[in-house]
């Protein structure tokens, strides 16, 4: 036979969980057409990959990418990682369906977390938003998110979504799966999303659940009165038992303060799903996390959106309300000295990142509380943070075991929550995958082919990804080829951008995206399914 790529000499793990064994995988267009001993047959290019693994492509269910991908479409962090596929909207914080004005808004309000995409995008559909990601580096999944589509309907206004705008909502919902979006995604530490109550959620996913989608939810932890059983898991597993959607967690492990709790994490939800609530969960293999800085405030802080948000940090009263409300937050003290700036807009204050929020604050000769509004005031809201990781290494490898424990978990899967934009982000942008798959796998002795599993086919059977997520004949060719033995992350809390090593090659639909360990400029990502 012949093909435009043959892969040989490798162990194919095909995405199953069923053992590795010794294949050639030929490829032809953008599909899997050979898988066997296909010696003897010629090819446009051959890789040698003895004493190599096969894969299919690594589906990475929680990327903040939406707008690095529009500002750098090659998106090495990710395709190094061996990631083929992102599943954007999470948290409900993106962009589209947005009229002009309010997408110039919203991309402002997000841009501590989504970076800075060019401001003259039609966003106005959910296709609208797919046509941006046709050439870029990795496939993209979209989610209709909750905060746009509240915005749609009601404005960035406090204001529960019921009757007329309910069903406006509603069809803008539905008309977002027609085209393409899997389901609905919302993050409850975020506004506008959390101005919601357990009611709106509900409604909503029975259009979710209608359509075969996925409910995919970042935990209320914002306006818990108006969450059932005061937000969190209750609410998550009400929505889901009350609208029959499927329910997926973003990011959920344990805590430095919960770590080795791994039954006690569970319990309620393996209650529920024994009853017959429908529940996937996601996580990330760091013991802290990254966010924006305006996840810090609660309710009327956010009213109106950007500019609204600034014009109150530059009113003296409003300010200091505001200073008050950061104190007790609850996030006073040590742990919130110890988050460092990770992603600053503005050229005039990129010194800050990488810094401590006590340096800075102990630099100018402010409060940690005071220091944080003003930075938001100064940059115009284009701001991230990241945690710092526990002190010492005990804690920190509880996490990860923990991790690793619930991956072996059939409902798991691994969501690196990369936010890939600044200088210092939070090291899973460029390490989360191999991390998982190398270092953890290897250390805890998690046997490879559930590993892959957990990264492959449940994920794509999760979201429906049609003909992705297994290497067999016919499926399209998203391979990862990799060392077993080597394959490790090198991004660090003190060097966050560096690529991991062991991924030689990477092929997206039937494109070589990397190499010998390098991106190849080739940008073959689609949005799927
Ligand atoms: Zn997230």
């Amino acid at each position: 036979m012949s093909f435009d790529i043959l892969i040989t000499g490798g162990t194919v793990i095909d995405g199953t969980g069923s053992p590795g064994y010794r294949a050639d995988l030929g490829i032809t267009g953008d599909r899997i057409i050979g898988m066997g001993n296909l010696s003897g047959s010629d090819a446009g290019k051959t890789i040698d990959a003895t004493g190599l693994t096969l894969s299919p492509g690594w589906i990475d269910t929680h990327a903040h990418s939406d707008g690095a991908l529009l500002i750098d479409p090659q998106h090495a962090n990710g395709l190094r990682q061996g990631i083929t596929t992102e599943i954007l909207d999470q948290d409900g914080l993106s962009y589209a369906p947005l009229s002009p004005e309010n997408y110039r808004m919203y991309r402002r309000y997000l841009a501590g977390l989504l970076g800075e995409p060019p401001e003259d995008l039609d966003m106005s559909t959910m296709a609208a938003f797919r046509t941006h990601y046709r050439g870029v580096g990795p496939n993209t999944v979209c989610l209709v998110p909750h905060g746009p589509l509240r915005i749609s309907v009601v404005g960035f206004r406090d204001a529960p979504i019921r009757g007329a705008e309910l069903d406006k909502a509603k069809d803008i919902l539905r008309q977002g799966m027609a085209d393409g979006a899997r389901g609905l995604a919302t993050g409850m530490s975020y506004y506008p999303n959390a101005y919601s109550d357990t009611e709106e959620l509900i409604e909503l996913n029975k259009v979710v659940a209608e359509e075969g989608g996925v409910y995919v939810t970042h935990l209320r932890d914002h306006e818990t009165d108006r969450g059932y059983g005061g937000g969190g898991v209750a609410e998550a597993l009400e929505i889901g038992r009350r609208s029959g959607v499927k329910v997926h967690f973003s990011h959920y492990r344990t805590q430095p303060d919960t770590a080795g709790m791994v039954d006690e994490l569970m319990a309620e939800i393996d209650a529920a799903k024994a009853e017959g609530v429908d529940v996937s969960l996601e996580c990330y293999p760091y013991p802290v996390g990254s966010s924006f800085p305006l996840s810090f405030f609660n309710g009327d802080f956010h009213d109106g959106g950007a500019d609204a948000v600034l014009e109150r940090l530059a009113d003296a009263d409003e300010r200091a309300r505001y200073v008050n409300e950061l104190n007790e937050y609850g996030l006073i003290g040590k742990t919130l000295a110890e988050n460092v700036w990770s992603v600053i807009g503005p050229e005039s204050h990129k010194y800050l990142e990488g810094m401590y929020f006590g340096d800075v604050a102990e630099e100018r000769g402010v409060s940690v509380a005071e220091m944080i509004v003003d930075v938001m005031l100064e940059t115009g809201l284009s701001v991230g943070y990241r945690g710092a990781p526990p002190h010492g290494t005990k804690l920190w490898r509880q996490v990860e075991a923990d991790v690793m424990q619930l991956l072996s978990r059939d409902d798991y899967m691994i969501g690196s929550d990369a936010i890939p934009i600044g200088e210092f982000h939070h090291p899973r942008a460029f390490g989360c995958f191999p991390r998982v798959v190398g270092r953890l796998r290897r250390r805890l002795g998690y046997p490879l082919e559930q590993v892959v599993q957990r990264l492959t086919q449940n994920p794509a059977e999760r979201f429906g990804l049609t003909d992705r997520g297994v290497l067999a004949e016919g499926k399209f060719a998203d391979v990862v080829v990799f060392d077993a033995e080597r394959i490790i992350d090198l991004s660090s809390f003190e060097d966050p951008r560096i690529h991991p090593a062991g991924i030689p090659y990477v092929l997206i639909n039937g494109e070589i995206a990397v190499d010998e360990e390098s991106c190849t400029g080739v940008l073959a990502g689609r949005p799927i399914p």
